[in-house]
């Protein structure tokens, strides 16, 4: 290269870059000086009398070919055909995997399976993976003119992990920053949401402690997996849940006594709220400004949030009713009834005499009737009788059947005494006390 040019190189290159270099060369200087110096006591290193081949080993070195991804979820009215197509994979390609042995086990594909393919550099297809579920599929994979397809089964562990979480602001924000999984976080909602409200019971301080699995495919961690076993600590208040197997495809949560965490009613029927005005029997009405009993909780919310119905039943009466507005009734059981006030609206299933399962949207808050803004009027009935919805204990659902309990005993103090051997290693004193 003349000298010129090399020149011309360093005038064009940025300033910065030139400092860099004068640093780099610097450095080099001072290395080869530090070299020099002769530090007699070490042990000599031996010379180097052969050369290293530095070419052959490169030639052994395995270049790795760029693959690009693609993965599709398949639809209705999907075939491997149209898939692919929509891939990009070339029709040589599909012809090339249609003719290979085998290639029926493809022809079954099902609305809901996934389907990944690896496209190389050329742009020819190189592997397709047919997964069935997580732990089998099929697979092609590129071999001369042809694909070799065969089914294959992934090797799934399970591992527990445990968790345990002071809760600062919220459950959800303070579990993910203890990087407890999104969905175990909802899981762990679910399973307390009986017993605990989480948008108005949770306080600074409440903890948790979880044993939950993860499901490793082929070394690699793919799921994340059900909690086994829960212990809430809410206000001082323990609640202890427990998962268990009933048969196959059924499992439930109980509580140390073998009874279902799930409660015939939900705790509250508006998710995003607070409470306004508590039970009260000596309250002076806002509107009319009188001493008049307060025999329901009043929830504020936004116009339009959804109410939902806190327990299986049938709707009884859905109207406009005076100073409660567009109201709804639903009855439960012989004994339970609940009552809602001041509607927006009401929802399409919202009709007398339909029944209605725990959960289901009846209609929307709003301010009909006697109201200074909008909020949720909610009773609860008991015998007839008004009921303090925040105080009254809620019927279980399903409890554990009576041949299961022994087994189930047996499982939950295992898990205990799993739970209690983490606590134990994270901080014995808050859990053992002394
Ligand atoms: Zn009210």
């Amino acid at each position: 290269m003349p000298v010129t040019e090399i020149i011309t190189i360093f005038k064009n290159f940025p300033k910065k870059h030139i400092v860099t270099l004068l640093l780099g060369f610097l450095l080099l200087i001072s290395l080869s000086v530090l070299g020099s110096i002769d530090f007699s006591d070490e042990k000599k290193i031996p010379e180097l009398t052969k050369p290293l081949k530095l070419k052959s080993l490169s030639e052994n070195y395995k270049i790795e070919v760029p693959f690009l991804e693609k993965e599709a979820v398949i639809k209705r009215n999907d075939s491997l055909v149209t898939i692919l197509n929509k891939f990009g994979v070339t029709k040589e390609n599909i012809i090339q995997l249609i003719n290979s042995k085998d290639s029926d086990l493809l022809s079954k594909i099902e609305v809901g399976d996934k389907i990944k393919i690896y496209l190389n550099s050329l742009g020819e297809l190189e592997k397709l993976i047919y997964l069935d579920n997580i732990k089998s599929g099929i697979k092609a994979k590129k071999e001369g003119d042809l694909f070799l397809i065969s089914r294959y089964e992934s090797k799934v562990e399970k591992v527990q992990i445990f968790k345990h979480v002071v809760i600062k602001d919220s459950m959800y924000m303070s579990g993910l920053r203890e990087n407890v999984p999104d969905s175990v976080l909802m899981d762990l909602a679910y399973i307390n949401g009986w017993d605990i409200d989480f948008t108005h019971d949770i306080q600074p301080g409440d903890s948790f402690s979880i044993i939950y699995e993860e499901l490793i495919i082929d070394g690699e961690k793919v799921i994340d997996g059900d909690i086994l076993i829960s212990e809430f600590n809410n206000r001082n208040k323990k609640f202890v849940a427990v998962r268990f197997d009933l048969d196959e495809k059924n499992s439930e949560y109980y509580n140390l006594d073998g009874e279902n965490v799930k409660k015939a009613f939900l705790r509250s029927p508006v998710k995003l709220s607070y409470i306004s005005s508590k039970y009260n029997l000596k309250r002076r009405h806002p509107v009319l400004h009188t001493i008049r009993a307060h025999r329901g909780v009043d929830y504020a919310a936004n116009k339009g949030s959804p109410i939902r119905a806190t327990g299986d039943g049938t709707i009884i009466f859905a109207e406009y009713n005076g100073g409660c507005g567009y109201e709804v009734k639903i009855k439960h059981s012989e004994d339970y009834t609940t009552r809602f006030c001041h509607l927006n609206g009401y929802s399409a299933r919202t009709k007398v005499g339909r029944k209605i399962k725990q959960g289901q949207t009846i209609g929307y808050v709003g301010s009909t009737g006697l109201a200074t803004g909008p909020h949720l009027h909610y009773e609860f009935h008991v015998n007839g009788k008004h009921t303090d919805p925040l105080k009254v204990k809620f019927p279980n659902a399903n409890p554990i059947n009576s041949n299961k309990l022994t087994s189930y005993k047996e499982r939950s103090l295992g898990l205990v005494e799993e739970l209690r051997n983490y606590q134990y290693l994270i901080d014995p004193r808050e859990f053992y006390g002394g």
